[in-house]
């Protein structure tokens, strides 16, 4: 009786393995769809699926976010960060591999501390596909080719975005409307979107006023910040640091985004000068659509970097700025000197981030038409707290501060705390 009993349970609990499997193939649209939606019937605590609009034919762009505050609507200082694959319909790794990583995320979620640390001070959304239209007319085996790259009006989405350095003559597409609308409905800080043709992970500006074609670096404010972005991934892959791969030498696996080849119209620069979030965008197989037998060895490839990336988005400076009724100042302009050219705003709540290495950093506040106050030698790790009355300046240190600061090498600890009592 009791082994009948045993194996009845043996095999509910097998069967339940089953469920939850992902195996190593390729899953089209309606499975796609159907594991988002299993992952998030099992776990519905820290899961929220939703779609970010329609493509052309009319099929969602489903995104699944995790996170332990999902369903509790805007956490304060709560970063958002994204992952969006497959933007290019006939490069189709990046949708496997993000499958992958939810499953990673969900399973460690309670059992891996790294992860739950992070998923519970973070939201992530991962959209495994941003172009379902082109992947269903793109083709297992073909690696070099481009059939299912474009969306179903044959536009290049990656080409696709208001462009900051150039006019950008391609009307856009509701695949492209559709990620502009999702990324203004969060604070995502950091993001990354994916690729495949090549090994490299590639960072701003893809563009330069004249371009021309014309290989050449374009700096951006925040090209040391990019450069260590971008090598966190790198340097978390299996082998994409090496460099030498897909006929490219691409030192470090990095590269600028201009000086592989510019580019009008990239989301990661929309992103980035727009949207005030830090995008890079990863090329992680040198075949396209390989056959699927290779999918296990991409995803143990990339494993580590799609999880280190995600980390970054808590480097750096983010705080509150509020008037002296304690109420947040929405719109106001956080500019970092020497960074002039880029300037994020903070949200609604009044918050701010701005990813930065350690170091020491003069922090300016501006409204509309007048500076608001100014923040010399700013110190990376610390909130800040802004008196309305423009002239007095506070400097809000929570009482992790100190202790942060000195696990960071060169982070220099400097904060005026009016208050005394934090
Ligand atoms: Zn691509």
């Amino acid at each position: 009786m009791e082994r009948w009993i045993f194996g009845i349970l043996t095999f509910i609990l097998l069967c339940h393995d089953n469920l939850n499997a992902l195996d190593f193939g390729y899953h089209d649209n309606d499975k796609m769809a159907a594991f988002l939606t299993e992952v998030n019937r099992n776990y519905s605590a820290i899961t929220k699926l939703y779609s970010a609009g329609k493509t052309v034919q009319n099929r969602d762009l489903w995104v699944l976010a995790i996170g332990k505050d999902v369903h509790a609507g805007h956490v304060m200082l709560q970063p958002h960060f994204k992952y969006v694959g497959n933007m290019h319909g006939n490069e189709v790794v990046s949708r496997e591999v993000l499958l992958h990583l939810i499953d990673y995320y969900v399973s460690s979620y309670g059992n891996n501390a790294t992860v739950t640390n992070f998923l519970d001070n973070t939201v992530v959304h991962i959209m495994p596909s941003m172009n379902p239209d082109g992947f269903a007319a793109a083709m297992e085996g073909d690696c070099f080719g481009v059939i299912g790259r474009q969306n179903a009006n044959n536009y290049d989405l990656n080409r696709n975005f208001p462009d900051f350095f150039a006019v950008n003559p391609a009307p856009m597409q509701p695949e492209t409307l559709a990620i502009m609308n999702w990324t203004r409905q969060f604070p995502f800080v950091l993001s990354a979107n994916l690729h495949g043709g090549a090994l490299v992970a590639n960072y701003p500006f893809d563009n330069y006023v004249n371009a021309s074609g014309i290989q050449k670096y374009a700096t951006c404010p925040d090209d040391d910040t990019y450069i260590d972005l971008a090598k966190t991934y790198a340097n978390n892959h299996a082998n994409m640091y090496t460099g030498a791969h897909c006929g490219d030498n691409f030192p470090g696996g990095i590269t600028n985004g201009a000086l592989w080849y510019p580019v009008t119209g990239g989301m990661q620069d929309w992103n980035y000068i727009v949207a005030g979030c830090f995008e890079i965008t990863l090329e992680i197989s040198c075949c396209k659509y390989p056959n699927s037998s290779q999918l296990a060895m991409h995803w143990d490839e990339n494993k580590q970097a799609l999880i280190a990336f995600p980390l970054k988005v808590h480097i750096g400076i983010k705080g509150i700025v509020r008037n002296e009724s304690g109420h947040p100042v929405a719109g106001a302009t956080m500019i970092i000197r020497g960074r002039e050219s880029i300037n994020f705003t903070t949200t609604d709540h009044g918050e701010y981030w701005r990813l930065l290495l350690p170091g020491t950093y003069t922090v300016e506040v501006y409204t509309i038409i007048r500076v608001l106050v100014i923040f010399p030698r700013l110190s990376i790790p610390c909130n800040m707290f802004l008196n309305q009355n423009f002239r007095r300046i506070y400097i809000y240190c929570n009482s992790n501060c100190a202790s942060m600061c000195s696990n960071v090498r060169g982070c220099v600890y400097r904060c005026l705390c009016p208050w005394g009592d934090d």
